[in-house]
């Protein structure tokens, strides 16, 4: 494998930004670090004060007045068809990367009949709705772009940007025949299982009534758009969209559409740090409305070079995957440092260690942002990875602009709107266009979907009193039901690396029921008994998510139980249990013959 393109001093190869550990030397005094701690917990406490409401604070549900915030921008009339009454052996809900990269694992073993059902006009998943200006992906393309070896490509960039990532899934689409079993414009909107006939009944917001023997829960992590629950904001006048749905009929694909128009944007998260720089250099006024301000680096990118291109050997992403999931080896004079430290002094170095990339970062602001004011309003004070961290060479400076205007809400963020536009402070801000770049529901199982399983038990009614699954993939009762990217899986920076995990055991699951005979498979209770406690243990480990400023991350301050989330024991030890699991299928799954 080859690596010179990448820069190692600043990620690892998943595209994890790289906070060391390790003890490194520093002359500052424990005090210093524990002052930074200190305000990092004033800001914290700041928030949860101005919004006790916590996750209750959004709504998702864009219906009535808010419905026109998830029309869709892009696919055009919703073409009219027959409904579908028939039969699939495997059916994807959803057609992201996590539908397409299992379906080529299971195209490789064979299945021939495969469905993928999705709400918008194409597959593509997050890179189908995300075309707002400027959109691309933070981890490298070489670790982040799946099947590049099964479809022979290498990405333009470094960091690829969302045109080309949307391309790709199309290819593999194609590439894997995907394209043929499709429905498009459909929502899945009941799943249940039928023990009789041991087969799944999906009914659509299309008058369909498929049938399917697995059913993979393919909806993605961050799907359906929210909007903050403002006084007001159905009252507004102007042009308005969520940025998952961009206007591109209005704004013009340019953005020249906007030459003449004020423009607020409420949210400085992931997605607002890369929309921002184009309409600052496009809108007559811009007016960026922050709570809390995002932790911006150095964005690293380059033109992929040729030469590196041509020299990759077949199998050379699979290699650089493969060294993505080893654990991070130590010397053995390393490790028996690190061992003899308490647990104290390595949570020390660690927290010591983020807060010097954060300074860092905090410095890099200062060079940038010429008005003081503004350079530390724009400070993000919290410790590195309680928000997604972003990168970016433009953000920044396009505060220098003079069209551009920070309204920092210092927390509180932006309370009433009018017909006018935002206010703040008893300031009205007059806006022609707002743009709500307030993020997404996060990690919901069948989003808009009811699940039923064995006695017609709903999943939700089942998660009541605390999620509960084997791997985050499977949940007893719920035979051939395959999950993926819900909770109680292991979280990555780099999220094609569990998609991929994960995909190519459901492909190795439904391979072994197909290759024995078996019509069902569900888990046992021992085995999905085992897998909650392991969240647990685990997710016990630090306070880190509870001293966080609030944000999807920790769900917004809330207290949580403790099976409520992602597995915390590594992505390494994550994939050995699923080996350990697809290895002995007998021991962790009760099946049923035909
Ligand atoms: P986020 O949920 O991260 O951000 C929502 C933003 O809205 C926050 O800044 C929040 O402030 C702000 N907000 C909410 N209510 C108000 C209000 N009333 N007034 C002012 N501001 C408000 O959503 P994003 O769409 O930005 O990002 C979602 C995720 O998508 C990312 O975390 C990332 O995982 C993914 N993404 C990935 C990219 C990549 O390169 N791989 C690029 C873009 C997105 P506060 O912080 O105070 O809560």
């Amino acid at each position: 494998m080859s690596e010179p393109q990448d820069n190692p001093h600043r990620e690892t190869v998943s595209g994890t930004p790289n906070i060391s550990e390790g003890p490194k030397k520093t002359a500052r005094s424990q005090d210093y670090y524990e002052a930074i701690k200190h305000k990092f917990a004033e800001e914290r406490d700041l928030r949860l004060s101005l919004r006790p409401e916590g996750t209750s604070q959004y709504t998702s549900d864009l219906t009535g007045a808010l419905a026109k915030y998830a029309v869709d921008t892009y696919g055009g009339e919703i073409k009219p068809r027959e409904a579908i009454n028939d039969t699939v052996e495997c059916l994807f809900i959803g057609g992201g990367f996590s539908a397409l990269l299992t379906s080529a694992r299971l195209r490789e073993r064979g299945v021939e009949s495969i469905r993928i059902v999705e709400r918008g006009a194409d597959v593509g998943g997050t890179w189908y709705w995300n075309r707002y200006p400027g959109v691309s992906c933070d981890v490298p393309a070489y670790d982040y772009m799946p099947l590049l070896d099964e479809l022979d490509y290498v990405p333009k960039d470094h960091y690829s940007k969302g045109p080309e990532i949307y391309a790709h899934c199309q290819a593999i689409a194609k590439k894997y025949n995907l394209y043929e079993l499709a429905v498009f414009q459909t929502t899945v909107t009941s799943t249940v299982w039928d023990e009789a006939e041991q087969m799944w009944h999906l009914t659509t917001d299309r008058g369909d009534h498929m049938k399917a023997r697995f059913v993979i829960c393919a909806n993605g992590t961050l799907s359906k758009p929210k909007l903050a629950k403002i006084k007001g904001l159905e009252t507004f006048k102007g042009h308005s969209f969520h940025t998952s749905r961009w206007d591109y009929a209005y704004t013009k694909p340019d953005l020249s559409g906007l030459e003449d128009k004020v423009v607020g944007i409420i949210g400085t998260g992931a997605t607002a740090v890369q929309a921002i720089p184009g309409l600052g250099a496009s809108a007559k006024e811009l007016y960026i409305f922050q709570r809390t301000p995002s932790s911006i680096d150095i964005r690293d990118d380059w033109q992929t070079d040729p030469n590196w291109a041509r020299r990759l050997k077949p199998g050379w992403q699979a290699q650089r995957r493969e060294l993505a999931r080893a654990q991070p080896q130590m010397t053995e004079a390393q490790k028996a440092k690190y061992d003899a430290m308490s647990r104290e002094e390595k949570i020390r170095r660690q927290e010591n260690a983020n807060i010097d990339a954060m300074m860092r970062i905090h410095k890099r602001i200062d060079q940038i942002v010429k008005d003081k004011a503004t350079a530390q309003a724009l400070k993000p004070w919290y410790m590195l990875m309680c928000k997604r961290p972003c990168f970016h060479n433009e953000y920044l400076p396009t505060f220098n602009r003079p069209n551009v205007h920070l309204v920092d809400t210092r927390g509180k963020g932006i309370t009433e709107i009018t017909e006018r536009g935002p206010v703040f402070e008893g300031k009205q801000y007059e806006v022609d266009v707002l743009i709500y770049a307030t993020g997404f529901e996060v990690q919901k199982t069948g989003i808009y979907n009811q699940i039923k399983g064995e006695h017609g038990l709903d999943l939700e009614d089942k998660y009541r009193d605390g999620i509960r699954t084997l791997l985050g993939i499977h949940s007893r009762s719920y035979p051939n039901l395959f999950i993926m990217g819900g909770y109680q899986a292991s979280f990555q920076f780099n999220l094609t690396d569990m998609l991929q995990a994960q995909g190519d055991h459901i492909a190795a699951c439904i391979d072994y029921a197909r290759s024995h005979g078996y019509q069902s498979m569900d888990t046992t209770a021992e085995a999905e008994e085992w897998w909650v406690q392991e969240v647990i243990e685990h997710r016990g480990k630090t306070t880190r998510n509870q001293d966080c400023t609030p944000g999807y991350y920790n769900f917004e301050g809330e207290s949580q139980r403790r099976q409520d989330g992602n597995y915390n024991g590594g992505f390494y030890q994550y994939c050995n249990h699923l080996n350990e699991v697809h290895t002995r299928m007998d021991k962790h799954f009760v099946f049923t013959k035909k």
